[in-house]
């Protein structure tokens, strides 16, 4: 029955793809491609390095369809203006963030307005937008869906708290890019000044790695392929630290998918979500702990 999940799209290629161009407080952008239709999920990098990292990926700049922008903020939107009028790739934006990114756009772009909680196509997959608690003027966090298998991936970064509708909108995805920004002892530690370490660590902030470890636990499920741990902050986190404690919290859980860490100045590899999806349900008898 999961070899059924291995849908093959048009191209002949396994449907739905994903990898992030580079995630951490120096620019976060996220790869999705689903058959033919390709697109990026935030470009807060250069349009150089963001031509530079998905020639990395083999993807042509020519071939991407938009860019969804999640937030306002710098790291998730420096290179949208550029791209959009280097590539003509649309950027979808609420009208809120829109207005947010005024000095980055010039009027010729393409803009396509969606609303916090409504969803929309973008090419062969529907976007569904979910309000998040953030210090930016109209956040959201995305799952993208492929209908034609049912597959979906959440991004999931820059989130002060999952609140309940975040939770529900990730429930069921197939693999997460999810934030896991800081160790809160070395956040503690920091030599941050006290009002940035509580607004870092607050609740329109960002998830601690123990606190992205809770809501991994809480979105498990037998056909969830992995987690790209995102948006580690070079002060106060660590990779292995990020690593271990979800994979401690994960693994006791029986979960047998992926945990890898993004990094911030290289692409990740191109994660295959049905390949990953139907290893982690065929991943043997632990996985009955899932009830
Ligand atoms: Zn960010
Ligand atoms: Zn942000």
């Amino acid at each position: 029955m999961a070899r059924g999940l291995l849908v093959r799209g048009e191209s002949g290629g396994i449907r739905l793809k994903v990898a992030t161009l580079g995630s951490g407080s120096r620019g976060n952008s996220v790869y999705v491609e689903c058959g033919d239709t390709r697109f990026l999920v935030d470009a807060g990098f250069s349009g150089s390095q963001i031509a530079r990292r998905l020639e990395l990926l083999n993807v042509e700049p020519e071939s991407i369809e938009a860019v969804v922008v999640t937030h306002e903020h710098r790291d998730h939107t420096a290179g949208i203006g550029v791209a959009a009028r280097r590539w003509g790739w649309p950027l979808y934006l609420t009208r809120a963030t829109e207005q947010a990114c005024a000095p980055l756009l010039r009027g010729s772009e393409e803009i396509r307005h969606y609303e916090g909680e409504q969803p929309f196509q973008l090419g062969s997959v529907q976007i569904r937008p979910s309000s998040t608690c953030h210090d930016a003027a109209d956040p959201v966090a995305v799952v993208i869906l492929d209908p034609a298998t049912g597959l979906k991936v959440g991004v999931a970064t820059d989130l002060g708290r999952a609140t309940t509708p975040v939770r529900n909108a990730l429930a069921g995805c197939h693999f997460l890019v999810l934030e896991s920004n800081h160790d809160e002892i070395m956040l503690r530690e920091s030599g941050y000044p006290w009002s940035v370490k509580q607004r870092i660590g607050g609740t329109s902030g960002h998830l601690s790695n123990r606190l992205a470890a809770d809501l991994a636990e809480d979105l498990l499920h037998p056909a969830l392929g992995g987690f790209l741990l995102a948006h580690l902050s070079d002060e106060c986190n660590e990779p292995r630290a990020a690593m271990d404690m979800a994979n401690r919290r994960l693994r006791r859980k029986g979960y047998r998918g992926v945990v890898d860490v993004a990094a911030q100045d290289t692409p990740s590899r191109l994660y295959d979500v049905a390949a990953l999806s139907d290893t982690a349900r065929n991943g043997g008898p632990q996985l009955q702990l899932f009830g």
